[in-house]
């Protein structure tokens, strides 16, 4: 990390703590060099996680995938979006947490209606009864992400 002063590497961390973007982290520097401070957004290096499609083709973890579909499942529902990003972050770690770094795409379907469970009843049952109609939550994120407007009224009733 560069001193934006005089360019120079050595730095110490005086105080760090996670910003509010995800997998981002914020420091408060001070250059060894010439003693100024300055404050660096650092990105959290997290490895690739792949998902394994029903038909075994890999795909990457989206989690902007999934947010939009737990968003569409909790509309109209007393949930925040501080939860909805809480659900999102604990599925893409528990996905990291996988040994080989690849998730079947039924398991993250299956963490998604865990947590939204845990959060509101009646998103979980939404969710629930039109992902079970897909076979493949790549499948059933594609189709959220496709649809007509219409086709989102059948899935919000
Ligand atoms: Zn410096």
């Amino acid at each position: 990390m560069k001193c934006q002063f005089c360019g120079s590497t050595d730095s110490r961390v005086l105080d760090s703590r996670n910003s509010l973007e995800i997998n981002s982290i914020r420091r408060r520097r001070e250059c060894l060099n010439c003693l100024k401070r300055f404050t660096t957004f650092e990105t959290i290096e997290t490895l690739p996680i792949m998902v394994i499609k029903h038909d075994g083709r890999r795909q990457q973890l989206d989690g902007d995938k999934i947010k939009r579909g737990i968003i569409r499942a909790c509309e109209k529902r007393p949930v925040s979006i501080a939860q909805i990003d809480k659900m999102v972050d604990d599925i893409q770690k528990l996905a990291q947490g996988s040994l080989d770094q690849e998730v079947e795409s039924s398991q993250i379907g299956e963490w998604v209606m865990q947590k939204l469970k845990e959060t509101d009843e009646v998103a979980y049952i939404r969710f629930a009864s039109v992902y079970r109609k897909f076979t493949d939550i790549t499948h059933f994120m594609d189709f959220i992400k496709e649809c007509k407007p219409e086709d989102k009224l059948k899935i919000n009733k």
